[in-house]
């Protein structure tokens, strides 16, 4: 059997042309001034710049969480920037999955539970939740602290239990806005390594908003933004043991959800992260796990 000749790939995110302005008038400010890019499927791509330079907005609005004032954005060939409100929340529950530097744990559920949240909104039934919920939890090494609540696990275990949530779903981008912000050097290389090995055992693509020398050091290219600009993205070429060291590209390299039953219990829980990630409203009446 022979391989196909060749393998004709989409990017996975294209963005033309971005603009986004915050306010109006004299205290307008210009958080993103004509950005355009492109991911390859199965990158990891790291989104460096100053605080203030754009990094959050740009996520969100890849994310569709929030709309650019001009410009395209397509998320595995889909225009998000076209999508209703309803497409961009189904876009976020199915494909697309978000991990914050707050964790957005939901403190009363379990690390298993938390895992779960997707799933449950998805309408996955129970059998078939749980062994997924065991293999994320075993790919981030947390099977032995599955029944432990967020408060009782590190600011590292907690993130793990973030990344494994945000891939529970099998989203085809993840999209993480400083992850490391809240943890120390040590934990925050494991994170990275962690997301690194994630990308390419679940052959999803990242693109991670960071200051950390961590996820540089391992990053397929590192986009650069300055004052709402893309600076630079320079891309790592070659392969070995170590990383080679980032180049400026040559040429053309740049290259239905199924509403849950009634819960059993319901409980209110406000987390806006979460609501965020699961594409729903924040200040939602959310199900927690049952029996507790
Ligand atoms: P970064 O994530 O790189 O720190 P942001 O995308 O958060 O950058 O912010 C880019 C610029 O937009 C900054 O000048 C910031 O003050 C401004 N900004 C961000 N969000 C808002 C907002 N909701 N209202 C007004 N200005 C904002
Ligand atoms: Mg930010």
């Amino acid at each position: 059997m022979s391989e196909p000749s060749a393998v004709i790939t989409r990017e996975m995110v294209a963005v033309e042309g971005v603009r986004r302005t915050y306010g109006r008038g004299r205290t307008a400010t210009q958080a993103l001034r004509g950005v355009s890019f492109a991911v390859q499927p199965g990158q990891l791509v790291a989104l460096r710049g100053r605080s203030g330079s754009g990094k959050t907005t740009l996520l969100n609005i890849v994310g569709g969480l929030d709309r650019p004032d001009a410009g395209r954005v397509q998320v595995a060939g889909r225009d998000v920037t076209a999508m209703s409100e309803h497409e961009r929340m189904a876009l976020r529950r199915t494909s697309v999955a978000f991990i914050f530097q707050s964790f957005g744990l939901i403190p009363i559920l379990s690390a298993a539970e938390n895992v779960g949240v997707p799933l449950r909104i998805a309408g996955t039934p129970a059998k078939e939740r749980e062994e997924r919920v065991s293999l994320m939890l075993d790919i981030v090494g947390l099977r032995e602290h599955a029944r432990q609540r967020p408060g009782e696990l590190s600011g590292g275990q907690q993130q793990r239990v973030a990344i494994a949530r945000a891939l529970a779903g099998s989203p085809q981008l993840l999209l993480a806005d400083e992850p490391t912000g809240q943890l120390d050097s040590e934990t925050s290389k494991q994170i990275m390594r962690l997301l690194r090995a994630v990308v390419q055992s679940e052959g999803v693509t990242a693109l991670v908003a960071t200051h950390d020398p961590n996820l540089i050091d391992i990053a397929d290219s590192v986009l650069q933004l300055e004052d709402g600009k893309i600076q630079d993205h320079l891309f790592r070429t070659g392969r070995g043991a170590r990383p080679a060291p980032l180049r400026a590209a040559r040429g053309p390299r740049r290259a239905a959800a199924r509403v849950p039953g009634r819960p059993r219990r319901l409980r209110e829980v406000t987390n806006a992260a979460l609501c965020t990630e699961i594409g729903m409203q924040c200040n939602v009446h959310y199900l927690a796990g049952p029996g507790r």
